[in-house]
């Protein structure tokens, strides 16, 4: 039998869970709604408020999933805002202050940072999410978990490193580090796993290489890919597999829901949504209508976190949600293709959607390219794009580099059926980013 051929091992973190048909996963799901509904109806500030000015009615007495449907979602705007009223934490808070223990901010990248607290209880509910994480990409105690991040007050890797640690893993901080040191950690300490975002495994892997070291030589055999989308993206995730020699997993998560999704070994393309601890809706993003064909923004319900929860959120996320049957048997939805997008970051131009998912995969197909960027601008009030490639001409000859550029605009071409600008910039002309990639950059002019 050939490797190809070779069964991929599946799994599970609680296989009985992730396996339940659908109907009974329904019903987990309505029992656990219906025990948060009553804690939050009686305690927590945010939602009384917010029920209550919308004329819910007694939530309490909800009986199915379909009434629930018939809430008003939550949004960040309405989350910020409510810190501006009620300085420093706000009012989703369902228990007395001196009952939480941990707090994280979001990166701010698209406004304001918003501040979320957590109870202990709260926080062993992320962790046991992010064990289902670990679980589906085969990790394990025998595991040494390194976490190429800084260690600020971003709650993904702080989740991550809890989990890690109560399955038994041995789980190495890489805050602090640059990049030089970082490598060096993780091969002295032989790390088997890497957690961080994608553009960082890909950064960090042109700093071995620029150290004179393959990557594919050090012991990592998994990565694991949190704080922005890209794993999914076919592209990327062979990039990054070929670099490091290890298997690549997606994860998706969000500070104020949770960490609500990750890829099983099978690796179809896309997500799994933690079905058993999120309920998952999808809606048209400009009417708010439920979108019959599952393609549009996300929209999630942790039922989990008690301390501090999220009901119908709107998470600016664009999907395509699934519950065809998946080869690795668990029957929790999946988002194929991972995170598409956000909303706000899609393009229209010249009258074609435009998905930066779809360009960052065309580019990712070439090795050439170490770094890039997507610039928007103006022209006759009507929005253009251009693809700026960061090529080292030290690796890379005037051939090599005009092949290039000349197969990306192709790509785009063949892609949306548009001509797009595309030019190759030297070395170092673009940011690196550890988190929250932003190569969509509107130029004003
Ligand atoms: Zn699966």
């Amino acid at each position: 039998m050939s490797a190809r051929e070779t069964p991929v091992e599946v799994p599970f973190f609680d296989r009985e869970l992730e396996t339940l048909s659908r109907p009974a996963l329904q019903r987990l799901q309505l029992d656990r709604l219906q025990a948060l509904l009553a804690e939050v109806a009686s305690s927590n500030a945010f939602y009384r408020r917010k029920w209550r000015e919308a004329g819910a009615g007694d939530v309490t007495s909800m009986r199915t999933l379909d009434e629930f449907r018939r809430l008003p979602f939550t949004t960040k705007r309405e989350l910020l805002q409510d810190q501006l009223d009620h300085p420093p934490f706000g009012t989703v808070l369902t228990y007395p202050l001196d009952r939480y223990s941990r707090f994280h901010m979001t990166s701010g990248t698209t406004g304001r940072p918003l501040r979320w607290l957590d109870t202990p209880e709260s926080w062993q509910w992320w962790i046991r999410c992010w064990t289902f994480v670990y679980r589906a990409a085969g990790v394990g105690p025998q595991d040494r978990v390194f976490f190429a991040f800084s260690f600020g007050p971003f709650i993904g890797f702080w989740s991550a490193f809890d989990a890690a640690t109560q399955l038994g893993a041995l789980a190495l901080p890489g805050g602090g580090q640059d990049s030089v040191l970082r490598l060096r950690t993780l091969r002295e300490n032989g790390a088997t796993v890497l957690v961080c975002t994608p553009s960082y495994a890909l950064r960090l892997a042109q700093v071995a290489r620029e150290q004179g070291l393959d990557p594919a030589d050090s012991p990592i055999r998994v990565t694991i890919h949190a704080g922005e989308p890209g794993a999914s993206i076919p592209g990327t995730k062979r990039r990054i597999e070929e670099l490091w020699g290890a298997r690549c997993f997606d994860h998706c998560g969000i500070t104020e829901v949770g960490a609500t999704g990750f890829e099983c070994a099978v690796q179809p393309g896309g997500v799994h949504i933690n079905e058993s601890e999120f309920i998952a809706e999808v809606i048209d993003p400009l009417t708010g209508a439920p979108a019959p064909d599952g393609q549009g923004e996300l929209v999630l319900t942790n039922l989990g976190r008690w301390g501090s929860p999220v009901l119908r959120y709107r998470t600016g996320d664009l999907v395509r949600l699934t519950t065809a049957p998946c080869a690795c048997g668990r029957t929790f939805a999946r988002l194929d293709g991972g995170i598409l997008g956000r909303v706000d970051d899609m393009l229209i131009v010249r009258g074609v959607n435009v998905f930066p998912s779809v360009i960052e995969d065309i580019v990712r197909r070439h090795p050439a390219v170490d770094e890039f960027r997507i610039e928007v601008f103006k022209q006759d009030e009507l929005d253009q794009i251009r693809v700026l490639l960061e090529i080292d001409d030290a690796r890379h000859d005037a051939g090599a580099r005009d092949g290039t550029v000349d197969a990306v605009a192709e790509g785009v071409r063949t892609s949306f059926g548009l001509r797009v600008e595309t030019r190759a910039v030297p070395a170092g002309t673009l940011p690196r980013f550890e988190l929250k990639a932003r190569r969509v950059v509107r130029i004003e002019n």
